[in-house]
């Protein structure tokens, strides 16, 4: 019998697994990949929908193209999950694996912030990044905050790009004089593994006239009052909010007991991905390995989790440490990409080398879109992410 590989998950994470996974055995190997939902968005197109640069139905990917042999993809939402035994409960009936992979990703609690499901916009959602393409349109003038309500939050960049974004958006639309932006992060610089990063994007910043504030969350919003009011106290105006909602583990992840609490990041071997289950692994955002939250830090893991699961079905030696390494894009706006390549685990402490904005990384953060829709579902080189 072939060994039952189940991934929890069909993200940055989930997808590359089960696709070296099915490149190595074929047909040889039996993997179930499990997801909720019909499509895989990549975050970054989430900022391309809303400021108008993308169509929603362009950046969605059906799962129902994936056809790669050993792999059986089940649209189902997993509704418990039990380490101990490797089984997993689905709306769709219970599964048995001999390794299980979660790869859930990080759940997104807007509601956990006060006032900002009422009287503000998220961003980080598929939904309400996509809806913005419709409310940035009829914002007309005065504060606009970018803010992030928890520490704990997917794409570091993401923020100051949202911010730089917007400032292209307002000058093409003859509304950025009647507008001020203004990012609050809850660290001391927007990149803080890489100094060169941070100072370029606070430079962009300085020249488009965009305010960076510094150690501060944004821990509520008084809708009727058109106020935000941050961990220090203070209290910020706007007329446009677009928020980071707090990120949080999956209830079923900690119900399950691979994770302490919401907050609780699931433990695991920094080396192996492994967690303190016996053949549970666990990819990507949900787990606590220290790495940032972004797709290219999920796909490192996957690499490594498909690495000893090949290893151990071939008899092979055990693979190299995951490294948490990866290069991520920025958009600074103006039509440039720059790119952080960032280290998190081999030394001391995490590095990050910058590479300044040009167009070339234009093409090449697209081309990195492109390959993965071939590898993952089969594109040609050619189709866009
Ligand atoms: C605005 C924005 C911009 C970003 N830009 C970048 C970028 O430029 N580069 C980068 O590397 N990263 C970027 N990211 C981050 C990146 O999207 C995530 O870090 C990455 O997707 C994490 O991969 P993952 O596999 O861990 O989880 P995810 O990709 O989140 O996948 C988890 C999957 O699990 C499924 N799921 C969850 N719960 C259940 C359940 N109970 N039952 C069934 N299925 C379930 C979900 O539907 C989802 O498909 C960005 C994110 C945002 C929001």
């Amino acid at each position: 019998m072939s060994t039952r590989v189940v991934v929890l998950g069909a993200g940055f994470g989930g997808l590359e697994l089960t696709t070296i996974l099915s490149d190595a055995f074929g047909d040889g190997i039996d993997i179930m990949l499990i997801d909720k939902s019909d499509t895989f968005v990549f975050g970054f197109s989430k900022l391309d929908v809303m400021f108008g640069r993308r169509m929603p139905a362009d950046v969605r990917h059906r799962y129902s193209d994936i056809v790669k042999p050993g792999v059986r993809f089940l649209q189902s939402t997993v509704r418990s999950i039990d380490p101990a035994a490797r089984g997993v409960m689905t709306d769709d009936g219970k599964f048995e694996a001999d390794v299980l992979v979660v790869a859930l990703g990080a759940d997104l609690d807007p509601a956990a912030t006060p006032g900002l499901v009422e009287g503000g916009n998220e961003f980080y959602t598929v939904a309400r990044a996509f809806a913005l393409r419709d409310v940035l349109p009829r914002f007309e003038r005065g504060p606009a905050i970018i803010g992030v309500t928890g520490k704990s939050f997917k794409c570091p960049p993401a923020p100051s790009e949202a911010a730089l974004l917007l400032h292209d958006y307002l000058t093409a639309r003859g509304r950025r004089e009647a507008a001020e932006i203004s990012v609050v992060m809850p660290f001391g610089t927007p990149i803080p593994p890489s100094p060169d990063t941070s100072q370029a994007i606070l430079a962009a910043f300085a020249e488009r006239g965009i305010r960076f504030v510094k150690d501060s969350l944004v821990k509520a919003l008084d809708p009727g009052r058109k106020v935000a009011m941050l961990s220090d106290g203070t209290e910020m105006p706007y007329e446009l909010f677009l928020g980071v909602p707090v990120h949080r583990v999956p209830q079923v992840v900690v119900e399950s007991g691979l994770a302490a609490d919401a907050y609780g990041w699931v433990p695991v071997n920094k080396k192996t991905l492994e967690t303190n289950f016996p053949g549970v692994y666990a990819v990507g955002d949900v787990n606590g390995v220290g790495t940032p939250k972004a797709g290219v830090f999920a796909e490192g893991a996957a690499r490594v989790v498909a690495a000893a699961i090949i290893a151990q079905l071939r008899g092979g030696p055990s693979p190299e440490a995951y490294k948490g390494a990866g290069s991520c894009y920025v958009e600074f706006g103006h039509d440039q990409v720059g790119r952080v390549d960032v280290d998190f685990l081999s030394g001391p402490k995490p590095t990050g080398i910058f590479k300044e904005p040009s167009e070339a990384l234009v093409a090449e953060k697209a081309d990195f879109g492109s390959s993965r829709l071939q590898r993952w579902f089969g594109r040609p080189p050619s189709a866009r992410a």
